[in-house]
C-alpha cells in the first residue's frame, strides 16, 4: 500500500516535471542586418520565423553598427513587427561593418547575458556569414535555410539543390541557431490599427566586449550597383538571362526590359561566369534565392542549380529555342522562340514607365 502510494506520488512528480521541462519559455535573438537607416525586408522575415517558433517567445532583435543610422535603424526595427520585444544596439566603429569576428564575438556576448533559447539570421550573405562563426563559439551546430518551422526543435530544409525536403530535430543544446529563407516567411503588411507601441531600445554594454581581437578580415570597401531598380531579392518581378545572351553587350537587352517592367535583373551562372554580370546577381543554389510574382527567363535551360533559387516563383515565363529545354518543366508559360526577337519586340510594345 505505501510503495503503491510512494509509486503514486513519483509519478506525479515525473509526469510534473516533465511539463515543466516540455513547457520553456522561448526567448529568440534576431541577427538583423540594417541599411540607410532600416533594417532589411529579409531581417523583418527572420522576425516572422521566430513568430513562428511558438507563441510564447519573446523576440529580441539585435543590431550592431554607428552613427545616426544605427539609431534610426534601431527605431525602425522597434516598431518593424508586433512579435518584436525588444531592441538591443551595440553601437561601436568597431561593428560599422558586418565583419565576421567582431559580429561572432558580439553574439556571443549577448548570448552569455540574455541566455537565449533560439538564435535566428536570415540566409543572405550577412547571415550565411556571421552565424556560423558565432554558432562556433557558442559550441552549437546551426541548421541552415530553414524553409519551414514545425516545432521549436524541428524544422524542414532543402537538400540536394532542392530536390528533397528534410525534416530535423535539434537536439543539441541552447541556443539553437537557424538561418532562414526570408522567401519562405513573407511578413505580412500590419494595418494601422493593429500596428502596436514601439519596443523598447536598450544599449549593450560593450564593456567587456574584446575589441583587440580583430580577427583575419579586415573591411576594404563596399561597392554596389548605381541603379534604381529594386533589389534582386525583394523584387516582385524578375527579368533573369542566361548563357544564351552571348554577350555583356547584349546583356544590355535584358537591362532595358527589366527597367520598362519595374523589375530586378537576374542571371544564370553561366552568365556570370562569361563576365555578362556581376555575381551579386546570380540566381541559384549558389547565388540568391528569390520567389518574385514573376519570373522572366530568357536564354536559361534550367539546370536544377538555378532552379533551387528561383522554383518558388509565383508565375515562371520561359523563353528559349530549345522547346526541350528543362526550364519549361517548371515555366507556367513557355515560349519557344529566338530572344533577339522576343525582347526587341517586348521592349517596343511596353510602354515606358512612369
Ligand atoms: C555546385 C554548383 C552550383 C551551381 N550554382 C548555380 C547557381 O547558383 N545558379 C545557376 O544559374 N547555375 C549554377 N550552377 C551552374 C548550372 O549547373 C548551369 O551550368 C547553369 O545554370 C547554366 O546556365 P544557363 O542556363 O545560362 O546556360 P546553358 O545551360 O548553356 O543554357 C543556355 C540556354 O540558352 C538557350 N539559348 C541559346 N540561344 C538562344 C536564343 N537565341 N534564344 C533563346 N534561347 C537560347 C539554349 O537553348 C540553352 O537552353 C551551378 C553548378 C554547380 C556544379
Amino acid at each position: 500500500m505505501a510503495t503503491r502510494a510512494m509509486l503514486g506520488v513519483f509519478r506525479k512528480h515525473s509526469i510534473a516535471s516533465r511539463i515543466a521541462s516540455n513547457y520553456k519559455l522561448l526567448s529568440t535573438l534576431v541577427l538583423a542586418e540594417h541599411e540607410g537607416g532600416s533594417i532589411t525586408a529579409s531581417s523583418v522575415s527572420a522576425v516572422e520565423a521566430a513568430k513562428s517558433l511558438s507563441e510564447d517567445n519573446s523576440v529580441s532583435i539585435l543590431l550592431a553598427g554607428s552613427g545616426t543610422s544605427l539609431k534610426e535603424a534601431a527605431e525602425h526595427a522597434a516598431s518593424c513587427h508586433p512579435s518584436v520585444s525588444q531592441v538591443l544596439m551595440s553601437d561601436s566603429d568597431k561593428l560599422s561593418h558586418a565583419l565576421a569576428e567582431p559580429w561572432a564575438r558580439l553574439i556571443h556576448l549577448v548570448q552569455q547575458k540574455g541566455s537565449y533559447s533560439h538564435i535566428i539570421a536570415a540566409s543572405g550573405s550577412f547571415g550565411k556569414n556571421i552565424l556560423p562563426r558565432a554558432a562556433a563559439l557558442l559550441d552549437v551546430s546551426p541548421i541552415t535555410d530553414v524553409i519551414e518551422i514545425s516545432g521549436s526543435h524541428q524544422f524542414v530544409r532543402p537538400i540536394y539543390a532542392g530536390n528533397a525536403l528534410c525534416t530535423v530535430r535539434y537536439t543539441g543544446s541552447d541556443p539553437c541557431m537557424l538561418t532562414i529563407r526570408s522567401t519562405s516567411f513573407p511578413v505580412v503588411p500590419i494595418s494601422d490599427n493593429a500596428r502596436s507601441d514601439a519596443a523598447p531600445i536598450f544599449q549593450v554594454d560593450l564593456s567587456t566586449f574584446d575589441e583587440d581581437a580583430r580577427g583575419k578580415s579586415r573591411y576594404v570597401k563596399q561597392s554596389s550597383q548605381n541603379t534604381e531598380r529594386p533589389d534582386l531579392g525583394n523584387a516582385r518581378v524578375v527579368v533573369t538571362g542566361g548563357r544564351g545572351l552571348k554577350s555583356a553587350e547584349n546583356f544590355k537587352m535584358i537591362e532595358k526590359l527589366a527597367e520598362k517592367l519595374g523589375a530586378a535583373v537576374g542571371a544564370t551562372r553561366a552568365a556570370v561566369d562569361a563576365g555578362f554580370v556581376p555575381n551579386d546577381l546570380q540566381v541559384g543554389q549558389t547565388g540568391k534565392i528569390v520567389a518574385p510574382e514573376l519570373y522572366i527567363a530568357f536564354g536559361v535551360s534550367g539546370a536544377i542549380q538555378h532552379l533551387a533559387g528561383m522554383r518558388d516563383s509565383k508565375v515562371i515565363v520561359a523563353v528559349n529555342k530549345d522547346a526541350d529545354a528543362p526550364i519549361f518543366q517548371v515555366a507556367d508559360y513557355g515560349l519557344v522562340g529566338d530572344l533577339f526577337e522576343v525582347i526587341p519586340e517586348l521592349i517596343q510594345k511596353l510602354p515606358e514607365k512612369k
